[in-house]
This record gives C-alpha cells, structure tokens and sequence, in this order.
C-alpha cells in the first residue's frame, strides 16, 4: 500500500516533467538539464514500479510528451515512433541485456549494433519511389509536424534517393557545435535569446514556420532506421545502415556491431571521452539489437522498443571562478545571494551565474568573492555551487545587515533562514517584482511585459504598482526606448486585453504570500466573485480542502492590507474584473454525474465543463469506474481506450449535446 507521500511525490514529478516536456519540446528553450530532467524521470519510473496500481495513461512513462507546435500542419506517422529508455550506468545496461537475452535461451552472445546518440531533432522523412515526399518532425510519435519544406534546405538530406524505392528513414537533425557557437554570438550581437545547447539551435532552426530562416542555418542529418514496407531490403539493423548510406543519406561512422554487452560497455567507455572531439553533440549511445527478425519479436512498450536502449553520458561539473555575489531582491523582499561567475561551458550551456541560495549557505561553503569554485547543474534553472578548492581561503563572507535597494534594514523571520527587506510598500525592488510577476506568463500572461519594460516604466515614473500598467496610454510606451519588436501598440493592446481574466490567474497575480497557482485554483472553484474572497474570513478559507491555517491568514491579512485595498480599488477603476469559475446551476440532469473530456471538440473545452456544472454535473481530468460519461472529440486521446476498457459511456458532442437537452437517456447508450 503506498503512503499519502509517495501519492504526492508522484504527481508532483508528472507536473515537473510535463511542465519540463513544454518548454523542451514545444518551445525548444529547457529550463533544466537533461541529467536533471532523467533523474526525475527515474524516480517517477522507479515509484511506479513499486506502486503499479497507481500508474495512469496520462503519466509521462506512459506516452510521449512530445507536442506540436501551432503553425504547423499536422500528420499521422505512417508507422509510429518511439522514444528510448535509458540508463546511466552499465549495470543496468547488463540488466537490460539479461532480459533480452532470457528470450533466446539457446543462444550465446546475441549481435547488437552501438552507436553515438545523437543531441538533435528526430525527424522521419517518406520517400515514394526515391523521391522525398514529407519530411515530419516526432510529435508524439502518433501524430507529427509537417516540416517537409525545412527539410528541403537541409543539404545532407537527398531529394531523390540513388534507388527508386519506397522506404521511410529515420535520423536526427543537428547543428554543429561550431555553428551552434557562432548562431549564439551573432543573436547576442542582435539583441537575441541565445539558444541553450545545440539540441535547442537545431529545433528552433527546423521548427520555423518560415523555411527560408531554416535554409540559413547550418543543419545536417544522420540517418539510423529505415523502413521499406513493400521490399524486404535487409534482415538486420547494420544492414540498414549499409542502405541508407549506398542510397546517399549520411551515417555515423562512429558505430560498431558487438557480440554481447561488454563489447558495447567497452566502445561506450571509450565515447565518454572521445564525444569531446567531436563538432556535433552526442548525448550517449544507442544499443539495438541487429537481427530485425528478434526485433520484432521482442517488440514495444507503451513509449519505447524493447529491443533498443540508450546510455546517458554523465553531466559535467566544471570549476570556475567566483567573480562576485550580487543581492537580488524579490517580489516578497527575499534578499538572495547570487554567485556571478567567470562564464563557463557546462553541460552545453554556457554559465555566468549560479544560485546560493542564502547567506547561511555561503558561510557552509565557506566561499569569498574570489575563490574557485565547482558548478553543477542542479535541480533549480540556474546551476549550483557545489564547493570551493580545499586549499583555497579567503575569509568569511559577510550578509548584508540593509536592503541594496532601498537600504531598510533586514529583518531574519524567527526560523527561517532567509534575510528579507521588510519595506515592502516603498522598495523599488519589490514593487518591480510584484509588476514583472502580474504580467508574468504564470500570472496575467501579459505578452511582452518583462523586467526590462518594468524597469523603464519605473524610471520614466509611469507606475507605482501593478495596477497602473492599467491606465498606460501608448504614447506612455512611445517614450519608452523599446526594442523593435516590441511596439507601444503591441503592450498596450496586450495589457488592455488582460482585463478579464480567470479568477485564478488574478488571484495569482496579486502575488499574496503563500498563494501560488494551485492555491488560488481552490479559492477561485470555491467563492463565486472577488467580493466573496474579500469578505471571507479565516475559518471560511480552511474549510476549503488543501487550504491550511498560515495560507488563510495569508488572504486575510491581504486583503484587510490598506495598500492593498487602494491597488484593488484602482484596478476596479481601470476596469479589471476576473472572471468568476464557479458556474450557477440551471437543472440538475447531470446531478451525480461526472465527466471526462478527450479529443478535440468543436469549441473549446472550457464551454462543455461549464454546461456539465450548470447541468448539475462534475469534470474529471482522468477515466475510473466512477466515471459516468466519456465526451470524446477527434483524436481521443488515451482516456478514449481506458474508457472503452472499462466499459464507460462514450459520448459524440451530438450524443452529448441531446443528452444535456434531455432529448436523450441513459438507457439509449
Ligand atoms: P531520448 O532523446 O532520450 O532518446 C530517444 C531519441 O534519441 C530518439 O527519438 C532519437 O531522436 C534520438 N537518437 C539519437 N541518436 C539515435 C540513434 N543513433 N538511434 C536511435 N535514436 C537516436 O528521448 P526523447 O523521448 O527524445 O527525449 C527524452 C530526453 O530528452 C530526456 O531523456 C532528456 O534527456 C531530454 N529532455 C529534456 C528536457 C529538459 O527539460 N531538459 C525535457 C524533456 C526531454
């Protein structure tokens, strides 16, 4: 039986990892490493092993997190693609081969082919009769973008094949590390993001909805699978290779076949330091078995081939030097120190600051502005100071006793650890955090709006606190000294656009202590309009199930705040209303009745959920006995399986739409 803890840990890594499965795949711009984000993916891997009953279609182990892109056309893959499962260490790799190899008894060492993991865009790529006819990145693995023209510019991809056969070939898309490092210096020059690794350049490259930004990047291929559905051209995988390459793609020659799993433990030892010659990024290796006969015998999981694995390379650490330790200040007044560092290349990423969390931690590490220092990326965005050179001592670093800002002097909360600036009416620092994080993506998701246009707000005296991003005219943004793309039109129509929001997303954005998002979620089902929350007292609040004693007082002490009353009165006076969630009933047909979504319906989601609650009903976000109805659009995902599995109503929007007028009953289905 597992514990309430394993429960919660469970559901947090699945929102850390899909949160993570967006901004990799969907916005190509990660926010952690892939050691930490493989880590993560262990652990949820490892508790759902040893708690089965508790693993759902939904969770990330279970399909492929992969998205596409809006832009895009979208195509359903032929034959669909996998991921790979993956390890870190040659134990497991051993392991791997065990089970493998149980299945063939008789034989000695089975034959597997190894070959360097390539850091790029997976991309399968149809050919009819030799010619190329779609190229389409992965998505996830059912379902795909059409990125046919980008793939035409990539010049190490043939048109036409030297062969005129039908044959769909798989590889990766990368860019060279070089290329990569001179794509990064021409975008700092721009005023440009750079990109984090080369992974990230080559799929910001390839997923352009102009091909013509693509034809200037310098991207290549490797081709490693083919598939030929109408002649059979190979028995085992080498064989493959040897095809692709006769047929004028490009393979890495930087592959072995071995007999049994030393051989390949042997060659991956050898790549962990040899990857560093290379001008393309490899991320570890790949191990198939060769023989495609057992490959398909051996088969799929729900996420990977069986007959496939990957070994990750370990992460880096690097040593750098601590050039100094700037004092940010927060939205709360949390004064955080943080390490500025002789920039660096760690783990493909180019590193010039790193967390150090507090002032307690600094005198732990016993480091000085000056020391060298070991960084490793961590679990947190930015990497970690690990530690100093043993030998290395130069004195005690002493906290700052007055705010940097606003020089207030700080206050350490009984118990806590963290210096915090308790100004939190007048800091400059604060109230720039508190306006950043209104028209923050988590917030008010106000495009555009980030903490250089705060901080020109503030200079030129056009605000005075989030509210009066509100009464900014666009001749306000003309003075400011905006970059191109970002033009005063743009921002003021953003920000008059966000008047209304979700009850959530206001209450988010209002930046009360101890009310993040989910928070707010709660407090925004339970109490129809603002001025219910306003006028709620303590023991309303907990009541609400996940809403404890400190984040009640929390509420109230907001919104009984009189500077808080004075932003909240200006907003409504620049007419910012958020909208109610919680939905008045009209008719109790649905009453006892819970629903499930799935697949895409002819208007958006949110309309069905709230005719099921003005019916009386309830919305579920996954598919048990306890559910009644299945509504299922185009595409159902996998909560349309489940359902069929469990024998749950399935219905069409026309079903759906007759049920709710009652023009339909349940003995019908
Ligand atoms: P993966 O990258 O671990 O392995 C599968 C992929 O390897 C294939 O789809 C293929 O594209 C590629 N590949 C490269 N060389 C190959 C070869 N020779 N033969 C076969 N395939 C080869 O799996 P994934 O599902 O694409 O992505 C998961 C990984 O992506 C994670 O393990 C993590 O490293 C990274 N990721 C990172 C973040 C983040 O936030 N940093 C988020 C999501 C995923």
């Amino acid at each position: 039986m597992q514990s309430s803890e394993t429960v919660r840990r469970i559901e947090e890594l699945r929102r850390i990892i899909k949160e993570n499965n967006e901004a990799y795949y969907v916005y190509d711009s990660p926010k952690i490493t892939d050691f930490e984000y493989d880590e993560l993916f262990r652990e949820l891997k490892r508790l759902e092993k040893e708690n089965p009953e508790l693993i759902t279609p939904e969770s990330p182990t279970q399909n492929l997190g992969d998205k596409t892109l809006e832009g895009f056309k979208e195509i359903t893959h032929k034959y669909r693609l996998y991921s790979l499962d993956n390890s870190n260490n040659f134990d497991d790799l051993r392991k791997w081969y065990e089970r493998v190899k149980k299945e063939y008894p008789k034989e000695n060492d089975l034959e597997l082919v190894v070959e360097l993991k390539i850091d790029g865009l997976s991309c399968a790529l149809s050919y009819e009769k030799g010619k190329l006819k779609l190229g389409a990145t992965r998505g996830n693995g059912i379902i795909g973008e059409n990125i046919t023209e980008n793939i035409k510019t990539i010049k190490s991809i043939p048109q036409e094949l030297s062969k005129p056969i039908d044959i769909e070939v798989r590889g990766e898309v990368y860019m060279p590390v070089s290329s990569f490092e001179r794509l990064n210096e021409d975008n700092i020059e721009n005023g440009i993001k750079e990109f984090a690794n080369p992974r990230n350049a080559a799929a910001g490259s390839l997923r352009q909805l102009n091909p013509e930004v693509t034809g200037k990047r310098d991207l290549h291929f490797f081709a490693y699978t083919a598939i030929t559905p109408n002649s059979k051209e190979f028995d085992t995988h080498k064989q493959a290779l040897d095809l692709l390459s006769e047929l004028g793609f490009t393979v890495n020659e930087n592959h072995k076949k071995a007999q049994g799993i030393e051989e390949v433990i042997e060659f991956c030892k050898k790549w962990e330091t040899e990857r560093f010659n290379l001008d393309y990024a490899t991320d570890g290796m790949v191990i198939k078995i060769n023989d495609i006969a057992k490959q398909n015998e051996l088969g799929y999981t729900s996420r990977a081939p069986k007959w496939a694995t990957a070994f990750k390379f370990p992460p880096e650490e690097v040593w750098t030097k601590l050039k100094d330790i700037e004092l940010s200040v927060g939205k709360t007044g949390a004064v955080t120190p943080v390490a500025i560092l002789e920039p660096v290349q760690l783990a493909g990423t180019i590193v010039k600051r790193a967390s150090l969390h507090n002032f307690d931690e600094i005198n732990r590490l016993g480091i000085n502005v000056g020391n060298e220092v070991l960084i490793k990326k961590a679990a947190e965005i930015i990497p970690k100071v690990i530690r100093k050179r043993d030998y290395e001592d130069l004195g005690e670093y002493k906290a700052p006793d007055e705010c940097p800002i606003c020089h207030t002097k700080l206050v350490k909360p009984e118990g806590e650890v963290i210096l915090y600036c308790p100004n939190s009416l007048n800091c400059p620092a604060q109230i720039k955090g508190k306006i950043e994080y209104w028209a923050s993506k988590e917030a008010m998701d106000i495009d555009g709006i980030g903490g250089s246009i705060v901080d020109k707000l503030w200079t030129n005296n056009l605000v005075e606190d989030f509210a009066d991003l509100y009464k900014l005219t666009i001749d306000d943004f003309m003075k400011l000294d905006l970059i191109k793309e970002k033009s005063a039109d743009n921002l003021y129509n953003a920000i008059q656009n966000s008047k209304n929001p979700s009850m959530t997303k206001f209450l988010t954005a209002l930046s009360i202590k101890l009310i993040g998002k989910e928070t707010a979620d709660l407090i925004a089902n339970e109490f129809p309009t603002l001025n219910d929350i306003k006028n709620a007292k303590v023991e309303d609040l907990i009541k609400i199930d996940g809403i404890g004693e400190k984040a009640a007082l929390s509420i109230t002490e907001f919104f009984d705040d009189e500077n808080n009353k004075r932003i909240l009165k200006k907003l409504e006076e620049y007419g910012v209303t958020p909208r109610g969630s919680v939905v008045e009933r009209i008719s109790n047909i649905f009453e006892g009745k819970t629903f499930v979504i799935t697949g895409t319906l002819s208007k958006p989601r949110n309309i069905f959920e709230e005719r099921i609650k003005q019916l009386g009903g309830k919305t579920s976000s996954s598919v048990s006995k306890k559910t009644s109805y299945v509504l299922a659009g185009e595409n159902p995902g996998s909560k349309f399986d489940k359902a069929t599995q469990l024998g749950v109503i399935i219905l069409s929007e026309e079903d759906f739409i007759r049920l709710s007028e009652g023009n339909i009953n349940e003995q019908k289905f």
